[in-house]
């Protein structure tokens, strides 16, 4: 039998949870042949869609996305701990107006003990047009819900607005790395969420690819970092008020 080098890379894995510190992880795909269809995807572009949704930390059960956008939160805080921590003992977070636009899935219950943290629903809640004053908001999170708005750089233009000077936004969206970012206007409608669910508000609107970083500057923001703890299956974004 020849063994290839693909054959030998280790499993994916993390040594610990970015989330709640714990060391042990499990893997389950999520993606549905209808989806990968759609979205047109490679078998490796469904392997790391797959780990980016699917590889879940097994006491909270974060996932990937998820750990990743906690990592770019604490990373932000210059905090070396688990968000749990952060979000429990942090004075530099827990006195900040916090907003999460849609719960950011399994990281939500921690971001609940935040005492000035408020969840807004997508889309009940317009991002292309928010009810705040400007400069009002200290951080903003989102998840996996840029690529369901209509206008998703009046979006993150709204975000930079209700953000207070120095404020941060993190959040993440399917990114499919090896193209470039196309909208789904004008193509059959695809739905992310559970599969043959088809709900109005899981209609994706746009498909980010390598450029998805160009829209964020076109919104005003000036400084982006990015977080990956397994590229390109995870990548979260940091944008900051400057
Ligand atoms: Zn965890």
């Amino acid at each position: 039998m020849i063994t290839t080098e693909r054959d030998r890379e280790p499993s994916p894995s993390l040594e610990v949870c970015p989330v709640c510190g714990n060391d042990r992880f499990m893997n389950q795909p999520v993606l549905w042949p209808e989806l990968i269809e759609q979205w047109e995807l490679s078998p490796d572009e469904v392997n790391y869609i797959n780990l980016q949704q699917g590889f879940c930390c097994t006491s909270c059960k974060n996932n990937l996305r998820s750990m990743t956008l906690a990592a770019a939160v604490t990373n932000a805080f210059g905090f070396a701990g688990s968000f749990k921590d952060f979000c429990l003992n942090h004075p530099g977070i827990r006195q900040l107006t916090v907003i999460e636009i849609n719960p950011a899935k399994n990281l939500s219950p921690f971001l609940q003990v935040l005492p000035k943290r408020a969840l807004h629903s997508f889309p009940q809640f317009d991002m292309q047009r928010m009810s705040f004053a400007d400069a009002l908001i200290d951080v903003i999170i989102h998840s996996d819900t840029l690529e369901h708005v209509p206008d998703s750089r009046a979006a993150l233009a709204e975000c930079r607005r209700v953000l207070k000077p120095g404020g941060h936004l993190f959040y993440t969206v399917p990114i499919v790395i090896g193209r470039l970012t196309r909208a789904r206007r004008g193509l059959p409608p695809s739905y992310h969420g559970m599969p043959g669910a088809n709900q109005e508000d899981c209609i994706v609107q746009t498909e980010y690819g390598a450029d998805f970083w160009c829209e964020i500057f076109e919104a005003g923001f000036r400084e982006v970092r990015l977080t990956s703890l397994m590229f390109p299956a995870s990548v979260a974004i940091h944008a900051i008020k400057t």
